[in-house]
């Protein structure tokens, strides 16, 4: 019963980092997907591993399962291989100064091979799938009670030379084998599990903004667009009249005007929040589209002394809502217009196929981003315009998010923005 004892000890020492990273870290007020905290890591882990070379737990008195190794691998594969290399830095001065012993040499020179394949393995780990990751474990598991059995087969098993050790041995090496990865599966699993969290809460942070946004959108656009239409006509009735007595009203109807059609705008943005549900996919011509949007906005641009260049491959088709889409590079493309200084901007537009994508970049060489606005993109009402709504990225992410698309930006600061829009391409197969 001891030992049932020690083990539930010692998982809790492995999981202890994970749950109060969580709990101190994870658990602030975000805004965007959560940033990894090397210096907690570290500090946990190297708390952690201690704790677990603190009270070793031991099979059959002889052989310690090396439960402290586990926040080590798992340090290295979700914060690095310096934060892996550190923590073990820490666990050895431990050692040395507190713990010493007959076998320190071995364990100094055994644990960096260990390392080895954590290390290897750290640079892809946060892009593989979760069940590659949990294959990948049991992996890891095995290597390294392997790598441990081949050192003690070749110090002469140091130490351990005692009693039964050679009669139980494949019983010893099955125990420790499956304590090791049971351990190293219980920690991944748990840290899979709180970073899922930690996203699914953003993401309904944000979907909760967005609701709130398309309800109000849809009452309030309604009810605003009419009367605005009725006054927009009288205004410019009236403007010929007035115009014959003061010339000076022309300059004020046009004024009004102008305002006029800032608020459609804005309401126009808000209904488009507002509709995001109803889609209607079909085969569609892309190139067609961009062509089009392009002709569309350069009047905008020319207004804003801005050119517009176009590098668009010919039959890119995709399959999708057509208006939904122009609306999507008619988005991205005014913010790249309203990026650029007034002289010498330029806005290019490049759609090409890329094996299974179609590929549009907006590249324009405008006032660029920071990396914490990049971040911040597509939340409702973010914007850095005086007259923005912060809304035309929200309704232009989700909608090729809906296109099963991505998008990414690139920016420097005074240099430009590049905005990659990536969506599937149509393939005969559905035809
Ligand atoms: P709005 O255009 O109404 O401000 P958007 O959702 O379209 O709202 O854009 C949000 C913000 O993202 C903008 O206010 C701007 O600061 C930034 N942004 C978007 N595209 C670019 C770009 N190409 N270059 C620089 N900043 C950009
Ligand atoms: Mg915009």
């Amino acid at each position: 019963m001891d030992f049932v004892k020690e083990l539930i000890l010692h998982i809790t020492f492995i999981l202890f980092p994970a749950f109060l990273y969580q709990t101190v870290w994870l658990s602030k007020p975000m805004k965007s997907s959560p940033i990894l905290n090397k210096w907690l890591v570290l500090i946990l882990s190297g708390l952690s591993s201690i704790l677990c070379a603190l009270y070793p737990l031991y099979l059959w008195g002889m052989v310690t399962t090396d439960y402290q190794l586990i926040p080590l691998f798992t340090a290295t594969l979700y914060a690095g291989p310096v934060a892996g290399i550190a923590v073990l830095v820490i666990l050895l001065v431990y050692l040395l100064f507190f713990s010493g012993g007959d076998c320190f040499l071995i364990t100094v020179l055994s644990m960096p091979l260990y390392l080895l394949l954590p290390i290897f393995l750290s640079g892809n780990w946060g892009r593989l799938k979760y069940s590659s990751k949990l294959l990948l474990t049991i992996l890891m598991g095995t290597v390294k009670v392997l790598v441990f059995h081949i050192i003690l087969f070749f110090t002469g098993f140091a130490g351990l030379a005692q009693i039964n050790f050679s009669e139980h041995y494949w019983i010893i090496f099955f125990e420790e084998w499956s304590l090791f990865v049971f351990g190293l599966l219980i920690m991944v699993y748990a840290i899979e599990y709180i970073s899922q969290n930690a996203l699914y809460r953003l993401r309904i942070i944000k979907s909760e903004k967005l609701a709130i946004a398309s309800e109000l959108a849809a009452s309030v656009a309604h009810e605003v667009r009419n009367p605005l239409t009725v006054v927009r006509g009288f205004i410019q009735l009236m403007g010929q009249e007035a115009k014959e007595i003061n010339p000076k009203n022309i300059e004020y109807t046009d004024l009004v005007l102008s305002e006029l059609d800032r608020a459609q705008e804005i309401i126009t943005d808000y209904l488009n929040l507002a509709r995001q549900q109803y889609f209607e996919k079909e085969k569609l011509n892309l190139t067609e589209l961009l062509v089009e949007v392009s002709k569309i906005m350069t009047s905008y641009a020319n207004y804003k002394a801005v050119t517009i260049e176009t590098h668009i491959a010919e039959n890119l088709y995709v399959e999708g809502d057509a208006s939904r889409l122009k609306q999507v590079f008619l988005n991205l493309v005014k913010n790249a217009i309203e990026a650029v200084s007034l002289s010498e901007g330029l806005v290019l537009i490049k759609a090409y196929a890329s094996r299974e994508f179609i590929r549009v970049r907006i590249i324009d060489n405008g006032i660029g981003m920071s990396s914490e606005q990049i971040a911040r993109l597509g939340e409702p009402y973010f914007t850095l315009k005086e007259k923005g709504t912060g809304l035309g990225l929200t309704v232009t992410f989700s909608i090729i998010e809906q296109h099963e698309g991505t998008i990414r930006y690139q920016s420097e600061l005074n240099k430009g923005t590049s905005t990659t829009v990536s969506i599937p391409i149509y393939s005969k197969a559905k035809d």
